[in-house]
């Protein structure tokens, strides 16, 4: 019997280990000291009152035989679908029902799609960027290409007519950078896609933080987008469902390669191999579409925008360069006076007890760049914000 050699070559991910490793390590060497975590990728913020009470009321149809439900469509429950095709609708995108698949969030999605297209295709992912991408890839076999994001371009990285790509990830906001594409930029690489005839696959978990006009909250706000792009989109960050679990993928009908709807493909993948979200879960998603909803995913997406903008206003009065901040949950901040992430990280965890990601734990342009994200308290926000401002003005 033969294994899947790919896994062989997937680079042991150590970031996160590394990182618990040193912390805890000057944890107990300095007991007195109080350390600021501010790497944290995860939400922090609890569920909206409106979910809990609709998941709550969910749970007590499950336990009544003429509410209770067994099997639900692979696809999603059509009160979920149109809530989704509401919000879009809103924001002037007009979907099908059909064209939109409840997930369990993003990530099985962005790694699920590739059993629709062959292993021959080449991917064009940008470097620095969220691991999953490339690892999903590395498993498959496929030839990678990396779209350089640097300092340069503002760590957006625009089309290179030179490459040779088939599928073509695109990741706005961006994590690890919180830079965000406008849809004039977006329209550039829909142009790029449809002249090469390649498919983006535009993942959209940080699209709720985008604030600024003109800039892209989804790629089918750039017409021709539906006959090239996938997109994907999560409840994680958006309404705190990353233990929750629940996103959407949405698949155009108009996406259509060697004369097949990569929508039917992707619905024969899903019935064959998902069942789908559980109807509790989906009660509570729909909620998030509610008015009401709404309006309480705003005050917890509030308090980061707020964290995120106490850390932007830190490194501005610094001098500091950082992309990110304005638009996403994450800063994205060039190391001052290091050249080696890992550096800076031990000398922000000893010299002020701040936790960050080092960069180059996102890929080779990550080097030298340094994380925070505006998930921790506001209170610990503004406390780190204010020892970076003592060290880095002495
Ligand atoms: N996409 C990006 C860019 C992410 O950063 C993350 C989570 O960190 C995900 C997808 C995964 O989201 P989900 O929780 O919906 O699986």
């Amino acid at each position: 019997m033969n294994l899947n050699t790919n896994y062989l070559k997937l680079n042991e991910s150590y970031l996160f280990s590394t990182i618990a490793k040193k912390v805890n390590a000057y944890a107990e060497a300095h007991p007195d000291k109080k350390i600021l975590r501010m790497g944290i990728g995860d939400v922090t913020l609890p569920l909206a009152p409106a979910v809990v009470t609709a998941m709550q009321r969910a749970a007590g149809e499950m336990g009544v035989k003429e509410s209770f439900r067994g099997y639900g469509p692979e696809q999603g429950y059509p009160f979920l679908k149109n809530a989704i095709r509401g919000y879009y609708a809103a924001r002037g995108i007009s979907l099908e029902e059909d064209e939109i698949f409840v997930s369990d969030g993003a990530k099985s999605d962005v790694g699920n799609i590739l059993d629709i297209f062959a292993r021959e295709n080449t991917v064009l992912v940008p470097d620095p960027v969220y691991p999953v991408y490339v690892d999903t890839n590395v498993m498959a076999g496929r030839k990678i290409l990396y779209a350089d994001a640097t300092e340069k371009n503002g760590f957006l990285p625009m089309p290179d007519e030179n490459a040779d790509a088939d599928i073509i990830y695109i990741c706005s906001p961006n994590n690890p950078t919180g830079a965000a594409y406008s849809a004039e930029q977006l329209a550039e690489w829909v142009a790029y896609a449809r002249k090469r005839g390649a498919v983006i696959l535009y993942d959209a978990a940080y699209e709720a933080f985008v604030a600024e006009k003109g800039l892209a909250r989804s790629i089918f706000e750039v017409e021709g987008a539906k006959e090239c792009a996938i997109e994907f989109c999560s409840l994680s960050k958006t309404a705190g469902f990353t233990g929750t679990r629940c996103g959407y993928t949405v698949v155009p009908r108009a996406l259509v390669r060697g004369g097949v709807s990569l929508n039917k493909l992707w619905l024969r993948r899903q019935t064959t191999k998902f069942n789908g979200v559980s109807y509790i879960v989906q009660r509570g998603a729909e909620a998030v579409f509610t008015e009401e909803g709404m309006a309480q995913i705003q005050e917890n997406l509030a308090v980061y925008r707020r964290n995120a903008a106490v850390l932007s206003a830190c490194l501005d009065a610094l001098g500091i360069f950082y992309t990110g901040g304005r638009n996403s949950p994450y800063i994205w901040l060039k190391c001052p006076g290091f050249a080696d992430s890992w550096k800076f990280f031990d000398y922000l965890l000893e010299e002020a007890n701040v936790v960050g990601t080092p960069g180059s734990g996102f890929g080779k342009n990550g080097e030298g760049f340094f994380r925070l994200t505006a998930f921790a308290s506001e209170e610990a926000t503004a406390e780190a914000a204010e020892r970076l401002k003592i060290l880095f003005s002495k």
